[in-house]
């Protein structure tokens, strides 16, 4: 274990040894870390809710108290520490309903939509990240220019949006995951904004093209506190233009108000044994080699089978062609890392017209993780019961091999294997 954020900390440094001076021992560490991993990925949604008008005083007090609860010589209880860790998922669930509803309310209802993937001639510029608010600004400042604006990586669902989408200064979609923006935005001539995580620290090449939003910011970048993008919209005007590259078509918006207009043509098409088993396949994205699991897992899925997929976990699976299935895509992408909200509001759903639990669907969760928003969908999924949800490619290094063994007792959480296909084959069995 490691704690020091108490003046009795050992040695003056750490207390590395469980118990700590206090008596806290490593198994409560490790599950007030799990609290504050899964307050600070809530606290992120909520932050978004926030800027679009929506909030909720009972997530405000359950933060404040949460974090009491990992204060020094307050828990020393593993149980009811876990117990607060549940409460965080179904927290995280109101908060992430709120920000769904803002995106809606501001932007409106989502619909399939293709996406142009690449980029055409013209001075341009990228914006990354998850905040919508941050996009839409962008694009009103825009009008009147002739400055084209992509999206990059988790912005892609902004596609979804009637008012985003048919913006003029909305061009389409540059770039894949997190861990590829060395290369991309290095390759892309104009400026990019970054309005959240996952941004890296820009090396010189681009760092001078580089701006980010309030909370976000990086050595030798600019950051925008005032929501004034006219910095960016100069810079973009100085920098030489996007030449064309090649375009391709994607689509997304299967938003869970879409997939659910369709609620009675799936149901039918279960009970007659045309879908054989739904997957939710997505999450994070990562740059190490173990994520391939999740791309050769997606690939190994039956023909007769969906698959859901949500945040940059997507890029893993994205350039596979999957064929369609009852006129669909068999590939669904449902939006951003908070529309995990959309893939439990199916499920739900589903498990209401059929009259049984989430777990008893032919339903199977393959969550690719990376950060603390990951941590709070989690928590989320454990609170709603539902069970057997595997995560990967790595253990978390928080959860340490007793609470980790509570874990599976109690919710049969997984870790990926070595072997995408048998897991698949044991999920299918
Ligand atoms: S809270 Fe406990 S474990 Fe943490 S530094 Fe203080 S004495 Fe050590
Ligand atoms: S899905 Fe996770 S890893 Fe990907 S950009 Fe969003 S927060 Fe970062």
């Amino acid at each position: 274990m490691f704690c020091n954020q108490c003046e009795q900390t050992a040695h003056g440094s750490g207390c590395v040894l469980s118990p700590g001076i206090c008596g806290k021992d490593e198994d409560v560490q490790s599950v007030q870390e799990m609290l504050l991993y899964g307050l600070k990925g809530m606290a992120a949604y909520a932050h978004h809710a926030r800027r679009l008008g929506k909030s909720d005083e009972t997530v405000s007090a359950f933060i404040e108290e949460a974090l009491f609860a990992t204060m020094t010589n307050v828990n020393f209880d593993v149980e009811s520490l876990l117990e607060m860790c549940l409460e965080c998922g179904r927290q995280n669930m109101r908060v992430m309903e709120l920000l769904d509803q803002g995106h809606i309310d501001h932007f409106g209802e989502p619909s399939p939509a293709t996406i142009r993937e690449g980029t055409v001639d013209g001075q341009g510029i990228l914006m990354t990240g998850h905040d919508l608010m941050d996009l839409w600004n962008l694009l009103k400042q825009c009008e009147g220019t002739d400055l084209k604006v992509y999206t990059h990586g988790e912005m892609l669902p902004a596609h979804m949006y009637p008012k985003l989408r048919e913006h003029p200064n909305l061009e389409g979609h540059y770039g894949g995951a997190w861990q590829m923006q060395k290369r991309e935005f290095a390759a892309f001539p104009g400026p990019t904004v970054a309005t959240t995580n996952c941004v890296l620290i820009p090396p010189d090449e681009y760092a001078d093209r580089l701006f980010t939003t309030r909370c976000t910011a990086v050595p030798k970048g600019q950051q925008i506190l005032d929501d004034d993008f006219s910095a960016v919209i100069a810079k973009a005007q100085q920098c030489p233009p996007v030449q064309a590259s090649e375009i391709k078509q994607s689509t997304t918006g299967f938003h869970h108000d879409v997939v659910l207009c369709l609620a009675d043509t799936i149901v039918q098409a279960i009970k007659d044994g045309k879908i054989s088993h739904f997957f939710v396949i997505g999450g994070c994205d990562g740059a190490e080699p173990g994520r391939n699991y999740f791309s050769e897992y997606a690939e190994a899925t039956p023909a007769d089978s969906f698959i859901l997929t949500l945040g940059c976990g997507k890029y893993r699976i994205w350039n596979h062609d999957y064929g369609q299935l009852h006129g669909l895509p068999r590939l669904l992408d449902m939006g951003q890392c908070n529309n995990a909200y959309s893939a439990i509001k199916v499920a739900i759903a589903l498990s209401e017209v059929f009259d049984c639990s989430v777990n008893d669907l032919p339903l199977t969760l393959v969550v690719s993780w990376f950060e603390q928003k990951a941590v709070a969908v989690l928590l989320t999924l454990l609170a709603l019961g539902v069970k057997g949800v595997t995560i990967g490619p790595n253990p978390p290094g928080f959860v340490t091999p007793n609470v980790f063994k509570v874990l599976q007792d109690k919710f049969d959480l997984r870790l990926t294997g070595k072997d995408p296909q048998r897991d698949l084959e044991l999920a299918l069995a």
